[in-house]
């Protein structure tokens, strides 16, 4: 196990642990509470209780000062010193010392039966019933635990928030009250984390998306369809510049697709049946069935198939900014990460077995670049392979090409020295992925991009070249999306820049702002030269005062204001205040020009 993976299971431990004392503070300051689960989560723990109800008839909650109160007593269990203890029980026994808990008695009872963990969690383990006790608390449990209660750090955790959760997920089971709870090594790194979700909330990309006119959503159009303001429409085309230059340097050749197809062709690539939940409902024309496309791939697969194909032909790289649609529910929607309909920078790879590991380390390669360019210096690869119980279910039923194209993978992965976590059971129906996780600018996660390797559909759609022996050979085919959707990569940039995007990313680059009205005719001269050299300009000749407008601009986060009085219409020149309030008066216009050119066309992070 890796440093940080130990790291990771200790924290998890911790964080385990402060559930059940959480729990058990519950418990004794609410006897009549009924205990779901409670398991660690990524920044902490959650536990769900039922509480019953209210003299309203709805289910009773927490208040804040019963979590204070809870907290105040997970304080006191964790001074004490309790150790963790361990140990099997029979169904039996496990019955009679839940038996006033009815959740835990049907977790029991999916124990016994198999299938599932003590969570509820589907499983093909051998179920095990065993307990954790400390103190007097003793919860259905595998673990692990650290050894004794005081290993939580007292100033290391905090209650957070309560939300209903529907007992196992299901909205026909009663509504339990889940408290989140987040618990860290030491008070320094909670503080850390506290700060982080401050400034999260800062840079949320919903606020700052309409702060800076970035993109709406209409009730009209509807929920997860947004509309690109002029100024995100300005983002989108600086991304889409970006992968056509890199992608044009690395040999993609970019193609075209509709927005629909028949039927047929879904059921050909798979999507009907594997993918039909995340599809729009079907609609007829001329008693044909057609569907809206939630992938481009089918398509890319037609055009590869469109002529004969020989191995001079490979590697084929097929690129597009296709727009999928893909029906989220609307509980799951949000903002710009979860949407309906999608632009995506998309391509897909057609190589020879022989050919696979350049190409694929090819797109890995395109990543690190893109991240480069986005500052972006944390980030994670995460290898998503099948799982035989799936076969045929959730993946193709090809268990030979399954381990043989997740043996490719490895194999690049290793011998490309690329480091990355392998989880089993979360491939794409058609073949296993490399999910890239990043982290922003203030530490939160998000998935952007994936690199998939396909050998399913190359065979539903018979793709074939003919190879340098004369023979007939089937190509793999990668899927890859470095840039992940504009939606999901617009909100992420959103809050990795808090809003202060790059002067090549930014949509108004300069703002040009004249003392007086005396100074518009030079301030209207300077807008067009600066307009000319290729530089997003507006002149502000509004009726505001200067200052105003000045903290206008800064508002937009527009990176240069250039203000503009006697003295810069006598030398020909501008008095440059920069978004990080740093300042140069009597700068050449010439001087200024060629260094925002500069700045744009190298894509620089710098001011
Ligand atoms: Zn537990
Ligand atoms: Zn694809």
């Amino acid at each position: 196990m890796k440093s940080n993976e130990l790291e990771k299971d200790q924290l998890y431990k911790l964080r385990h642990s402060a559930a059940h004392v959480m729990a058990q503070a519950v418990q004794e300051l609410y006897p009549e509470a009924k205990l779901g689960i409670g398991p660690p989560i990524d920044t902490g723990f959650y536990y769900d209780f039922d509480l019953g109800q209210g003299e309203d008839g709805k289910p009773r909650t927490f208040t804040p000062e019963d979590l204070e109160a809870i907290e105040k007593r997970m304080r006191q269990i964790i001074g004490g010193k309790h150790t963790f203890n361990y140990r099997e029980v029979s169904a039996d026994e496990a019955r009679e010392l839940f038996k006033d808990q009815p959740y835990k008695l049907e977790l029991i009872d999916g124990l016994v039966q198999g299938g599932i963990d003590e969570y509820g969690n589907e499983t093909d383990e051998t179920p095990v019933i065993s307990t954790y006790r400390h103190d007097a608390f003793e919860d259905l449990c595998r673990g692990p635990h650290v050894e004794a209660t005081n290993k939580i750090t007292g100033n290391a955790f905090k209650l957070m928030n309560v939300a209903g959760a529907y007992w196992r997920g299901d909205e026909n089971n009663p509504m339990l009250q889940r408290i989140y709870g987040t618990a860290w090594r030491n008070k320094k790194e909670l503080k850390q984390h506290l700060k982080m979700l401050e400034e999260a909330k800062k840079r949320d990309h919903r606020k700052l998306g309409k702060e800076l006119d970035i993109f709406v959503f209409d009730e009209e159009i509807g929920p997860g369809l947004p509309l690109w303001l002029p100024r995100g429409g300005i983002i989108i085309e600086e991304l889409e510049k970006l992968a056509k230059e890199m992608e044009q340097k690395r040999g993609y050749e970019r193609v075209r697709s509709p927005h629909l197809s028949k039927e047929d062709l879904f059921l050909r690539s798979g999507h009907l049946p594997y993918y039909a939940e995340s599809m729009y409902p079907p609609m007829e024309m001329e008693g044909v069935r057609y569907y809206i496309k939630p992938m481009n791939c089918p398509f890319h697969h037609k055009i590869f198939g469109a002529r004969p194909r020989s191995y001079r032909d490979l590697p084929l790289r097929l690129g597009e900014y296709g727009t999928c649609y893909r029906y989220e529910k609307s509980g799951e929607l949000f903002g710009l990460m979860r949407v309906r309909s999608m632009q995506m920078n998309d391509a897909h790879i057609y190589c020879s077995e022989a050919q696979f590991e350049q190409e694929f380390m090819a797109v890995i390669d395109l990543y690190f670049d893109y991240f480069r360019i986005f500052d972006i210096d944390k980030y994670m690869m995460r290898f998503s392979a099948h799982h035989k119980n799936g076969l045929g279910k959730k993946y193709v039923d090809n268990e030979r090409l399954w381990l043989q194209t997740e043996g490719l993978v490895r194999r690049a992965m290793d011998n490309g020295g690329v480091s990355y976590v392998e989880v089993p059971d979360e491939a794409a129906f058609y073949g296993p992925k490399i999910d890239v996780q990043v982290w922003s600018a203030i530490g939160r996660e998000f998935t952007l991009a994936t690199n998939q390797v396909d050998f399913a559909q190359p065979e539903s759609f018979e793709l074939a070249f003919i190879n340098s022996d004369g023979q007939e050979e089937r190509p793999l085919c990668i899927h890859r999306a470095p840039l992940s959707t504009h939606e999901r990569m617009v909100g992420f940039l959103l809050e990795h820049y808090a809003g202060k995007f790059p002067v090549w990313l930014s949509p108004d680059q300069a703002r040009i702002i004249p003392i007086t009205e005396a100074h518009n005719e030079y301030t209207l001269q300077l807008e067009r030269r600066l307009k000319e050299a290729g530089i997003r300009t507006k002149a502000d000749l509004g009726t505001d005062r200067m200052n105003a407008k000045i903290r206008q601009a800064q508002l937009m986060q527009i990176p240069y204001m250039l203000v503009i009085g006697d003295r810069e219409v006598e030398n020909n020149t501008v008095s440059l205040r920069r978004r990080d309030n740093t300042r140069q008066n009597d700068l050449p216009v010439e001087e200024f020009i060629a260094t925002v050119q500069d700045r744009i066309a190298t894509r620089s992070g710098e001011l």
